[in-house]
């Protein structure tokens, strides 16, 4: 970022910047300001931005991480859902033409109405953000479910979260959540944030999160409604073996049924959920495609 450029990222300024504008952090919308211009450029850095690229932002906040986004991006559009934090917005990023706010709730928008306002709107997409955590699933959701054409997803969140979106088969982390995502986009932990750069503190640790998106699902799904609800009936129980999951979601009448889609499958009878892979779910699924109504 350029040297002339007063940070918004530092805490003397953030609270100047809080104070002068009577402004009370809002717990509601999961406020918690980054104050620490390094770990902006880390974050930057692993979204990998030029002047050929625009940005989505969800949660600018007062606009800490959108400033770094801005100099090094063609294009952000941030969408924000709290009214006292738009004149803050207008203040502290009055130096930027590329910057166009949405006042909205992600989460009650079409994403795809709002991308033919770049003024470029055939340039790639990145989407970066520090997300409000107690919405962070949703709108993960959200985006991959939009269709929008972007390349990738860095994002801050709790580093619980982001280390279960990223978790392998065989480990305690992996689940339905990492299915949801791995399906659709590859994704690694970049790196560990201290909850020290922010104000307020959070009461968790955070991490960021970098989510590239494949170029078509990791594997054909005839029935993706089905599948999940496969995928969640696995995992229902985590103690409880594969076959007592699939007994227990769709009827002890079936239990014949499932040992023998097990054996087809070379699965062992007393496998369990978090050792099969998305290729796995996926023949399950078929397999039991007669229990989808
Ligand atoms: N980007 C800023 C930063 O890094 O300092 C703020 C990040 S803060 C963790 C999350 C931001 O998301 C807040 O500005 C909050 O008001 C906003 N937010 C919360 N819920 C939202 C929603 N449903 N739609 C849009 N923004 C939301």
């Amino acid at each position: 970022m350029t040297k002339e450029v007063e940070h918004i990222a530092n805490i003397i300024r953030t609270h100047d910047i809080l104070r002068r504008h009577d402004f009370f952090i809002k717990k509601k919308f999961g406020q918690n300001f980054l104050t620490d211009s390094n770990i902006l450029t880390k974050i930057v850095q692993t979204a990998e931005l030029d002047k050929k690229t625009n940005v989505i932002e969800i949660g600018p906040g007062i606009g800490a991480l959108t400033q770094f986004l801005l100099e090094e991006a063609a294009e952000v559009m941030a969408f924000e859902i709290d009214d006292s934090l738009i004149p803050i917005l207008g203040e502290t990023l009055a130096v930027y033409d590329n910057f166009q706010l949405v006042h909205a709730d992600v989460l009650k928008i079409d994403l795809n109405d709002f991308i033919g306002n770049f003024s470029d709107p055939n340039l790639p997409i990145k989407v970066v953000a520090n997300l409000p955590y107690y919405i962070t699933t949703p709108i993960l959701m959200h985006l991959i479910k939009s269709m929008i054409p972007f390349q990738s997803i860095v994002v801050m969140m709790q580093k619980e979260v982001a280390d279960r979106i990223a978790a392998q088969p065989g480990t305690k982390a992996y689940g339905s959540l990492s299915i949801a995502v791995q399906l659709y986009m590859k994704a690694q932990v970049a790196f560990d944030v201290s909850r020290n750069v922010f104000v307020p503190a959070p009461n968790v640790d955070s991490a960021i999160l970098k989510m590239t998106r494949l170029p078509q699902p990791l594997v054909e799904i005839k029935n993706e409604d089905f599948f999940f609800r496969v995928v969640k009936i696995a995992f229902a129980h985590r103690r409880k073996t594969l076959i007592n999951n699939l007994i227990q979601g769709f009827g002890k009448d079936k239990k014949e049924a499932f040992e023998n889609l097990l054996k087809q499958l070379k699965l062992q009878p007393a496998v369990r959920a978090e050792t099969l892979t998305i290729f796995d779910f996926a023949r399950l699924a078929d397999g039991l495609s007669f229990l989808s109504d």
